[in-house]
């Protein structure tokens, strides 16, 4: 993808969904259609995508082995620090509410009742029944039960043999040229879903209180990633390296610079590995945590789906309970594990977030007006936490 050249598509269709759907609303709803194909299409790819991509990381270890020495040790530091960047995210989010009052309707707003109790939750961490919990956009137990089938992929010992292996490597350098395909058409999809979202709003007047609940939004995702990177980051790197994290931070930068240029983790990955290893980091240790970290952990894009989705109930004036806080907190924390290291793939994930606690999907329209921006911030706050994570477990 041209980066420069999809920015300026992407910008486009941001302003252009506000004129037209500004000042013509009829044509806006007349092509509406447009956006909700993309995000058809986005619905369409998310499951196989989380799917292959995580077996795809579970299979790159080659052996159970590796997977219990350095394995379980690199997830468990991914996992924790993604949640805690999910917690950062919503405490910031309910404490700014950037949402109140934003103009935002809709008629099938449903509020999606959610029973939780921990004996539920334990029993459906598996699924009874496979193509329920896909049609259901259940993640949870889909992700188990990926995880646990590619632990037992890894443990067949003449896995050298497998056809599998290759097919998997393959199924996901094949479904990552198709979600960049789906991507190519987000200029098209932001600007009906924009333009569409503003007619029904009222039109020309809608704009400016549009764009000043986003402002808010915008400044409520930055002050989080900030927390997250620039405080919360530094200080687990202190506690386990005990040295000066920003002087790391100035280590990695041409690292933390490409993110923000690239939008992609995979694509920084070269510069990376780099940078981390003139830092000090074990080569070896690079060359496993890293590639994983790219596609598995992503305290931005994490951060970042929680506050959204936040912010799109209160702007949808849906009221979370503490169990749909919970659901969020689970549902981002594995929609990020599961999104790949491209530019916009958090937009294919958060439709799984938002569809956890029933927040209309094409709230999205919205916020992707300023997505391109966003994106670039996370990016490189998820790769600032994969360079923190090689440090640590290469100590
Ligand atoms: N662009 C991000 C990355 O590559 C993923 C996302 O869209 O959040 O890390």
């Amino acid at each position: 993808m041209h980066n420069k050249k999809f920015l300026l598509f992407l910008l486009t269709g941001v302003f252009l969904g506000f004129i037209i759907g500004g000042y013509f609303p009829h044509f806006a709803l007349n092509v509406s259609f447009i956006g909700e194909l993309f995000l058809n299409a986005l619905k369409m790819v998310v499951l196989p995508l989380i799917i292959v991509s995580i077996a795809n990381s579970i299979l790159n270890m080659k052996s159970l082995e590796s997977f219990k020495n350095v394995g379980i040790k690199t997830f468990f530091y991914y996992t924790v620090t993604t949640s805690i960047a999910v917690g950062i995210g919503i405490l910031t989010v309910i404490l700014i509410k950037p949402g109140e009052g934003f103009p935002l309707h809709s008629e099938n707003v449903f509020q999606r009742e959610i029973h939780f109790s921990v004996r539920d939750l334990i029993v459906n961490l598996l699924p009874s029944n496979i193509f329920e919990a896909l049609v259901q956009f259940n993640i949870l137990p889909v992700i188990i039960a990926t995880i646990l089938f590619s632990l037992a992929v890894l443990s067949i010992e003449e896995k050298r043999e497998l056809q599998l292996y290759k097919l998997i490597s393959e199924l996901d350098i094949a479904l990552l040229k198709f979600t960049e395909w789906i991507i190519k058409f987000a200029p098209l999809g932001i600007f009906s879903l924009i333009a569409s979202k503003i007619a029904s709003m009222g039109g020309a007047k809608a704009i400016i209180p549009v764009l000043y609940s986003l402002g808010k939004y915008v400044m409520t995702v930055l002050i989080a990633l900030s927390i997250h990177a620039f405080l919360l980051l530094p200080l687990i790197y202190y506690l386990f390296i005990r040295k000066n994290p920003y002087s790391y931070l100035g280590k990695v930068k041409e690292a933390l610079v490409t993110a923000f240029a690239t939008a992609s983790s995979s694509a920084t990955l070269p510069v990376t590995l780099k940078s981390v290893t003139s830092a000090g980091v074990k080569r070896s240790v690079a060359e496993f945590t890293l590639p994983l970290g790219a596609t598995v952990n992503m305290d931005g894009t994490a951060l970042y789906e929680a506050v959204a989705t936040v912010f799109l109930a209160e702007a949808y004036g849906i009221d979370l309970s503490m169990t749909h806080y919970l659901t969020i907190f689970f549902t981002a924390t594995l929609a990020a594990i599961g999104a790949a290291g491209i530019p916009e793939a958090g937009l294919v994930t958060m439709v799984l977030v938002l569809q956890s606690v029933g927040i209309p999907q094409e709230g999205i329209g919205l916020i992707l007006a300023i997505d391109w921006f966003l994106d670039r911030c996370r990016t490189a706050v998820n790769v600032f936490g994969d360079t923190i994570g090689a440090a640590i477990i290469s100590r």
